[in-house]
């Protein structure tokens, strides 16, 4: 594995004579990314010029630009972003040795229009002085014994059409559709806020059971983060839900390169260096993620919450069903 990296440099070291440049639009919010971009620009001699902005105004600037869009690489959060870019055109496949074999299969799209870089797992967290049997798994969030307990954020967000999508895929439609209304039902105030909101919320009394992606704990547990207490275990038990099931619900931050990339070249060099142990490791220490190349360090606080199996249902698959899941949110009335 540390044999493929030292390729991926001495490819892109070969390009850093020519003075490239990469334009790169990205909807990661995370001010960690830097040393991602930074240590790259060191190694290849390549500029990244960022682009930020959310990724649906990215998706509509790459469309408005067609042909002549400066995007080289698009990146983001959300495997239904990436697929969505996919559908309208706005990715090409890539042919690459290094990701093939370092990103597993279910992480990436059978067409080679994106790749995820980092994962992370959607997870229970709940209030230990209140709740003495926490659900085991996603099916266990509508049970009427939970009435009044759970908070999830809003179903315009991409992680709560995701996580139903998800359980399209692996329930079927009607079953969901039940779930969905199920959740509403147990819902202990109406959806707001982010994924740290609703550990707040634990913290508060509000609610006594919490979706979140891992990330927004571990970060908890390394730093500080307002209005949890200093050490966020206090308190707060978490359970990786469908343990001997479909496992932990899964998602992806990830990218592809973009249609028209004027320095596609430069644009395969960086995705492959962002699969190298180095970014992965980054990934995982700058924003407590999860590694998509196996064998990569985890950081500590992410090592803090244990082992878990993870859903390895194809993503690709599940991002299809966003759609049916916003029919679904619509019609149990999950705001
Ligand atoms: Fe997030």
């Amino acid at each position: 594995m540390t044999a493929l990296l030292g390729t991926t440099i001495a490819v892109s070291a070969a390009t850093a004579a020519q003075a490239q440049e990469l334009n790169l639009y990205s909807s990661r919010h995370y001010d960690t990314d830097e040393r991602l971009y930074s240590d790259f620009t060191d190694a290849t001699g390549i500029t990244i010029n960022r682009i930020e902005g959310n990724a649906d105004e990215l998706i509509a600037r790459m469309e408005a630009e067609g042909a002549n869009s400066p995007a080289d690489v698009f990146l983001t959060v959300d495997t239904s972003r990436l697929q969505r870019a996919a559908d309208l055109g706005l990715l090409q496949p890539v042919e690459s040795d290094v990701l093939a074999e370092r990103i597993p299969e279910n992480l990436r799209d059978d067409d080679n229009l994106w790749f995820g870089f980092s994962q992370r797992a959607r997870i229970i967290f709940y209030d230990t002085a209140d709740v003495e049997t926490p659900p085991q798994t996603y099916v266990d969030l509508a049970d009427p014994a939970y009435e009044g307990m759970v908070c999830h954020r809003s179903s315009t967000n991409v992680y709560s059409q995701t996580l139903l999508s998800a359980v399209i895929e692996n329930f079927g439609e009607e079953s969901a559709r039940e779930w969905a209304a199920g959740v509403v039902n147990n819902f202990a105030r109406d959806p707001q806020g982010g994924d740290t909101d609703q550990l707040r919320g634990l913290v508060s009394g509000e609610c006594d059971i919490a979706i979140s992606n891992t990330y927004y704990f571990a970060r908890a547990i390394r730093t500080e983060v307002d209005g949890l207490p200093e050490d966020a275990r206090a308190n707060i038990g978490w359970v990786f839900p469908d343990q001997g099931g479909n496992g932990a619900h899964v998602n992806l931050s990830g990218g592809g390169v973009a249609a028209n990339a004027p320095n596609a070249e430069a644009a395969v060099a960086f995705m492959e260096y962002l699969a190298s142990d180095q970014a992965q490791q980054y990934f995982s220490a700058g924003n407590d993620e999860y590694p998509v190349v196996e064998g990569v360090e985890i950081a500590p606080s992410v090592q803090e919450l244990g082992e878990f199996e993870g859903d390895d249902v194809d993503l690709a698959a599940v991002a299809e069903n966003v759609p049916l899941a916003q029919e679904i949110f619509n019609e149990v009335g999950w705001e």
